[in-house]
């Protein structure tokens, strides 16, 4: 039977980096690029009889998230240790938390700015709907492995880095919303500073469960679960070829069973790892060397640090500078973007014209470069600038491109100048009209057909007069003060 006969049941656990100076129990300095095995000392490489310390601004990181999601945190959270062996994980047990996390319940909004471009969702609305959550916990990420050949190298420095585990309940219903939750997430976690959650660099990750029954049936089918999807496309893909996978296989009377899959982006497919019979048994039990956290006094402190939640930021931005829905999306989309937006319109007269610029000049510019929107040469000041002489009529539209061009290489330089050094000046209206009557007067003939109805030779008088002046003024106004005075 066709695939939409079956209902699919998706989960996900979605691991997260808190962005944070230091380790979780330790005082190494947490982060990305260093030198190998540098950022290590006997408690993060799990020596004999070092003891953890812990983070207190990584549990306020993670109640703050909590807090933005509707969680509720309860009065007494502790530590457990989750037992295996592996060489990322030196101390043979990684401190988590089972039974008392940090954050119960929840929501997370999906966004419909945040659905891949070819799906088929209203995007006047701000929430398609909520996917509710089971639970966040606060634990430690392992070490980094690189395999070669026949050896692995191990990286320490990552091992301990603060990282928080967002597990939502069974409520996903397709590719397209597990998309959309990844990409509402991440910004969310942009939007309170909790993490860059670049899941490039491998700081949002996320493991995916799906399972089918067919219409009708109560209990959910076997879930098969995939580690490490590491990008929101990649999940979606891996999800779809799992749905058709399961679908096919469940048509020809082939039953699931409970397994953990391995997804091959490259290949394209999911590769079996292990089943249910061979699953881990973690033997949890409570940290004896970490005291619970008593929550109340932190749940005050971050009460007062909720920032601006993504829709809330979007109705604002089409209240405050007059947006349209279309471009208050792409904007809230991307923090980073807004933040730029938000710089720029704060002093400008024509925030809508900002917004145009930052979502189509600007964005493109910086694909073409690889450059991200915190590497950007041109200053939100020098932007707003241009956008104020396109606006006051120094430069044409066409003109400001060729400006934005100079202020990408000379960083720091005002748009009015740069605009100078191209010979756009604020116009002479005295000086532009005479020459205007000189090109009237040298071009008798032109002048004669434009009167009689030709008005194509406006275009080829605007142009001798822009040859014959400097500096070079407004076309738009040269044409404008041309027609005047033919009396059209
Ligand atoms: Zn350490």
């Amino acid at each position: 039977m066709p695939v939409s006969d079956y209902l699919v049941t998706i989960g996900l656990e979605v691991h997260c980096q808190i962005k944070t100076q230091t380790k979780m129990f330790c005082s190494c300095r947490a982060g990305f690029g260093y030198e190998p095995n540098t950022n290590v000392c006997p408690t993060c490489l799990g020596m004999p009889g070092a003891l953890p310390v812990l983070n207190e601004y990584a549990i306020e990181r993670t109640i703050l998230t909590g807090m933005m999601l509707g969680c509720r945190t309860p009065e007494v959270s502790k530590w457990d240790r989750k037992n295996y062996f592996y060489a990322d994980m030196p101390k043979n047990y990684q401190t988590s938390q089972l039974d008392l996390p940090l954050c119960i319940g929840g929501r997370v909004p999906l966004y419909s700015w945040a659905f891949p471009a070819d799906a088929s969702v209203d995007t006047d609305e701000p929430v398609v709907r909520y996917v509710q959550l089971d639970h966040i916990h606060l634990e430690e990420d392992a070490a980094k492995l690189t395999h070669f050949g026949n050896y692995s190298l191990v990286d320490y420095n990552r091992g301990g880095t603060p990282l928080m585990e967002i597990v939502s309940a069974p409520d996903l219903t397709s590719p397209d919303e597990t998309y959309a939750y990844l990409k509402s997430l991440q910004q969310l976690m942009i939007c309170g500073g909790i993490s860059d959650a670049d899941m490039e660099k491998g700081q949002m990750r996320c493991d995916v469960n799906v399972s089918l029954r067919p219409r009708g049936q109560k209990e959910l089918g076997a879930k098969i679960e995939m580690k490490n999807i590491n990008s929101m496309s990649a999940a979606r893909r891996a999800l779809n070829y799992e749905i058709a996978r399961q679908a096919e296989e469940l048509d020809r009377g082939i039953a699931q069973v409970q397994s953990t899959r391995r997804w091959d982006d490259a290949l394209g497919e999911s590769i079996v790892m292990r089943t249910k019979e061979n699953a881990h048994d973690y033997r949890y039990h409570t940290c004896p060397d970490l005291v619970p956290v008593h929550t109340e006094t932190i749940v005050a402190k971050v009460r007062g640090e909720m920032p601006e939640l993504p829709d809330a930021r979007r109705q604002r931005l089409v209240q405050q500078y007059g947006l349209p829905v279309s471009d208050a999306n792409t904007l809230v989309a991307d923090a980073g973007l807004c933040a730029y937006f938000e710089a720029a319109a704060s002093s400008s007269q024509a925030p809508r014209k900002i917004a145009n610029w930052v979502i189509n000049n600007l964005t493109a510019a910086l694909t073409e470069k690889e450059l991200s929107i915190a590497d950007c040469p041109v200053s939100p000041a020098a932007l707003a600038d241009l956008v104020a002489i396109t606006e006051e009529g120094i430069v044409s539209n066409n003109q400001a491109r060729e400006v934005l061009d100079v202020l990408w290489t000379k960083p720091g330089m005002s748009a009015t100048d740069a605009a100078a050094s191209l010979g756009y000046r604020k116009t002479d209206t005295g000086a532009l009209e005479a020459t205007i009557e000189t090109v009237l007067a040298d071009n008798a003939d032109m002048v004669a057909i434009v009167k009689g109805g030709n008005l194509k030779l406006v275009n080829a008088l605007t142009g001798k007069v822009m040859k014959a002046s400097n500096p070079k003024p407004n076309p738009k106004i040269v044409t404008e003060i041309l027609m005047a005075k033919l009396g059209l």
